[in-house]
């Protein structure tokens, strides 16, 4: 972690985990990768290490990241997904170049191009958010319950009824409230 930036929300789900670094988006948004070295920390964190990012590599992260919240919030919804949108997300995922390796010990890893552009790390998440956005994976997107969040996380529970992006996050602050709640309802009470 670099001092004076906000932490990164890491998740299980890359693309729904890129989204999450603005967080916020319906309050007081924080960005999470403000500059070229935050998302070049961003994609260490996630098995893509490039060489550098320039502030026009950033934007075209941000772009990314951003159509890729849309796609999903509509997906979630049923709705139609914005063909701007759509659009953004094939682009990123034919600009780069990253093979799939699967290493001896059967897990897989992202092997960049020759450069380890930050190009080739957008079109692994962009490939990571067709999986989830075109229903291949076992899971189901839904809208973070947080009036101040409304992300669009991939749900994997059993039940499919997980209400809040992060836990720790989102879930803790609704906890938290709806104790405070009680206890003006309940004065004296513990809970
Ligand atoms: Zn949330």
């Amino acid at each position: 972690m670099r001092a004076g930036f906000p932490d990164f929300r890491l998740g299980a789900v890359l693309a729904t985990s890129f989204t999450g670094t603005l967080s916020e988006r319906h309050g007081d948004a924080v960005e999470r990768i403000p500059t070229p070295h935050r998302l070049v920390d961003w994609l260490a964190v996630y098995g893509l290490a490039v060489d550098s990012c320039t502030t026009a590599q950033l934007e075209l992260a941000r772009e990314l990241r951003e159509s890729i919240h849309a796609a999903a919030t509509a997906a979630a919804l049923q709705d139609t997904l914005p063909a701007s949108a759509v659009h953004v997300i094939n682009d990123r995922s034919a600009q780069g170049r990253a093979t799939a390796i699967l290493t001896p010990e059967g897990k897989r890893r992202w092997q960049l191009g020759p450069a380890s552009r930050v190009e080739d790390a957008l079109s692994v998440i962009a490939a990571d958010a067709i999986s989830i956005i075109a229903g291949e994976r076992d899971g189901k997107l839904a809208l973070c319950a947080s009036p101040t969040c409304q992300a669009a996380f991939f749900d994997t529970s059993r039940s499919r009824t997980r209400k809040w992006c992060d836990m720790n996050t989102c879930g803790n602050r609704q906890k938290k409230a709806r104790f405070h709640a009680n206890r003006r309802k309940n004065p004296g009470s513990a809970d």
